[in-house]
């Protein structure tokens, strides 16, 4: 499945990919039945194939026999059919595989490549700051003309085509056998990639609408902070603000370290508030309600005092404390029943966490488990909470997990820095002239930065800007970037500069890659590295002053303290998964149990220790573990990897000809592109290196 999504991705701002629910719902294909007579017609094939092209053919004849078989159904057709359809297609003498490879290699491109087109221009409206979206143009822009892609290519057998002829791989031999294949070999092993499930209908359509359902309980999960009351009766939160857990809760537990009055109070209440979200004992009546009062340390809740919302009230409004029944595990595990149906027909991945670690990531579990462990077990994680202590004058509680401190003052007010970017560029078309410009400051060369400039289409963004790289040769990158009838403002270019960083990076990986079923980096996180790296000398590109040592010592140490926090959610989330399925036939309250144990657990063996309380479950609170399936444990991974790319653009000095190196090595697996970039595969190190070094330069001023 790489190829049809992985040119479009560009950015977690990208709206198009939706990974990773997405991939699932683009295959489909009808029910499955065993076929008894596969096994002798394919013992037949292999003969025949052996007589014909001698038995140097015999290995590739067997793989590919056994590979179709995996896959062909009753309604592909009969013995006879299968057989010769085996014997037509192939491809026993080298100069006929390569023209296979090369021909599948230019039509998948062109495929791709046009299906994004039509998706482009469908999304326009949606996407660009053009007037106002009909519901016409919402139903464009959700369209997807690829959808049908994988169930069309089994039905008309190109996709067994390539399963006759190029190898899957597990992800054991990716990595095993990986560093010694040419780059041919690795193009191949993308496009059986491609072919490697064929889900039915009807499955997909389960994993849909499970994952609808929990996105939509997600989404309306809001707390309207104005009806929390102290057990003194008093609120903390002004009128209106409604919070949408988990972010917004947990930003605005970030928000209030600023509150030097009442932002201790404030963090208290809303852990206590996450804490009845994780065990389900909230009262149902207070989600998303201002008609009602609660005190989440009692939980009592009581008709609201205040009115603050024309929301009407719902009908038969029964205020009483009644818990939520568990709705929220109940949504996680309708997620898992979905996904397990998918099993059967991912012979490569026959799990949900094999499809997440071995296909999507490409990490094995079990290192991503000992990177996490290796970030949570530093040593230098107790001497950042002793110098959080420090700076916020008491001791630790839980939810400083979140702790947002760790800013320095900059040079200019952000009133100074908004003059200067509205003054240069007061349109997006002054931007896009300066794209050359801005990249010779960042050390590419006025042909490298010409080319990349040529490549970057620049159109006005509605929301805060995106990129979306091109999916075949010729096409452009657009930068969607936001403008204001004053001109950019600073952050508008902050954003610009970041997804201009996804545009060089796409730019690079499709047009400069030897293969383009090599198109790509290996995964989102690869991409946000590449992009940060540029958003980091946002201000040498405005001729000023780089960030002071003291300011990115800072900004280490706050990426440090958020990797340690997101590796034990990182943690959680694998739990629960392995859980759900040594325990298939679980019950929503069982999963509820089970996770409050797992978050406990966690937390009693990495968070303890430093925090002086046990038994906190705060770990358990990430609204993606209910609707995104074991997302979390890309954002450390994520850090990791960001860290790692930043070390090494640091020693190579000059940004722009390291950053091409990196790019185009492509979609292979990560720590094979990392080798390449850095010499090293995947790991913490490069963080806690900088973390080391960052410490002591903060703890001596
Ligand atoms: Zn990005």
């Amino acid at each position: 499945m790489r190829a049809f999504i992985v040119a479009a991705l560009g950015c977690a701002l990208v709206p198009t990919t939706g990974y990773p629910r997405e991939k699932e719902m683009l295959l489909q294909a009808t029910e499955q039945t065993a076929l008894s007579w596969v096994k002798p017609a394919g013992e037949k094939v292999v003969k025949e194939l052996v007589a014909k092209y001698g038995e140097g053919q015999r290995a590739r004849a067997e793989r590919g026999v056994h590979q179709i078989s995996d896959f062909w159904r009753a309604d592909d057709g009969d013995a006879a059919a299968y057989v010769e359809f085996a014997e037509a297609n192939f491809a026993g003498h080298q100069a006929t595989l390569d023209t296979m490879f090369n021909r599948f290699q230019a039509l998948i491109e062109q495929l791709n490549g046009h299906m994004h087109e039509i998706n482009r221009e469908f999304r326009q409206q949606a996407d660009l700051d053009a007037g106002p979206i009909y519901p016409f143009d919402e139903v464009f822009a959700g369209y997807d003309p690829a959808a049908h892609i994988i169930d069309d290519f089994f039905n008309n057998k190109l996709a067994f085509v390539v399963l006759l002829n190029f190898p899957l791989t597990t992800l054991q031999e990716r990595l095993a056998e990986g560093t010694k294949w040419t780059r041919r070999q690795w193009a191949e092993a993308r496009l059986a990639e491609m072919f490697s499930k064929r889900i039915p209908a009807s499955v997909n359509l389960e994993v849909a609408r499970a994952s609808s359902e929990a996105d939509s309980y997600i989404s309306q999960y809001n707390i309207w902070m104005h009806h929390i009351t102290e057990p003194g009766g008093q609120r903390l939160f002004p009128a209106k603000l409604r919070l949408l857990s988990h972010w917004n809760l947990r930003d605005e537990i970030k928000a209030d370290y600023a509150d030097t009055q009442h932002g201790l109070a404030k963090q208290r209440a809303i852990q206590q508030v996450m804490e009845r979200i994780i065990t389900q004992t909230i009262p149902q009546v207070v989600i998303d309600n201002p008609q009602v009062d609660w005190n989440p340390w009692t939980n009592e809740v009581k008709p609201a005092a205040e009115k603050d919302s024309e929301q009407a009230a719902p009908a038969n409004l029964a205020v009483t404390n009644a818990s939520e029944p568990a709705t929220r595990y109940a949504m996680l595990s309708l997620t898992y029943r979905a996904e397990k149906q998918v099993d059967p027909y991912s012979p490569m991945a026959p799990t949900l966490i094999a499809r997440r670690f071995d296909e999507d990531r490409e990490i094995p579990e079990q290192r991503v488990r000992a990177m996490l462990e290796q970030v949570l077990t530093s040593p230098l994680v107790p001497q950042v909470a002793k110098l959080i202590e420090g700076r916020i004058g008491r001791p630790l509680e839980p939810f400083d997990i979140w702790y947002d401190g760790f800013r320095a003052r900059g040079a200019y007010t952000e009133a100074q820095l908004d003059a200067i970017v509205a003054k240069k560029y007061p349109t997006a078309e002054a931007y896009r002239k300066d794209i050359p410009n801005i990249l010779e400051k960042l050390g590419f060369t006025p042909e490298k930065a010409q080319y990349l400039a040529d490549h970057i289409a620049v159109d006005p963004a509605r929301g805060s800007g995106h990129a979306m790289g091109a999916a075949m040769r010729g096409e452009k990158a657009h930068l969607r970037t936001r403008v204001e009838p004053t001109g950019m403002n600073y952050k508008g270019f902050n954003i610009a500069v970041h997804e201009m960083g996804h545009n060089v990076e796409q730019t690079f990986s499709l047009n400069e890659v030897d293969y383009t079923l090599l198109a790509g980096v290996p995964n989102t996180a690869f991409t946000e590295a590449l992009a940060m790296v540029l958003q980091g000398h946002d201000l040498e590109i405005l001729g000023l002053a780089a960030p002071s040592a003291e300011s990115e010592a800072l900004k280490t140490l706050n990426d440090f303290w958020a990797t340690y926090e997101i590796s034990g959610v990182a943690l959680v989330d694998m739990g629960v998964w392995h859980w759900m399925y040594d325990h298939p036939q679980h019950t929503a309250e069982q999963l509820r149990d089970a996770t409050v144990t797992i978050a406990k657990d966690i937390w009693n063996r990495y968070y303890a220790p430093v925090f002086g309380k046990k038994d906190v479950v705060l770990l358990g609170v990430y609204s993606h573990m209910i609707d995104s399936i074991l997302y979390l444990p890309d954002y450390p991974i994520g850090h990791l990897i960001a860290f790692q790319v930043e070390e090494q653009m640091k020693k190579a000095g000059a940004i722009g000809p390291e950053f091409e190196r990196m790019a185009k090595m492509g979609d292979v697996t990560p720590d094979l592109w990392m080798i390449n970039a850095t010499g090293k595969p995947v790991g913490a190190d490069a963080l806690l290196d900088a973390a080391k070094v960052a410490l002591a330069q903060v703890q001596q001023h």
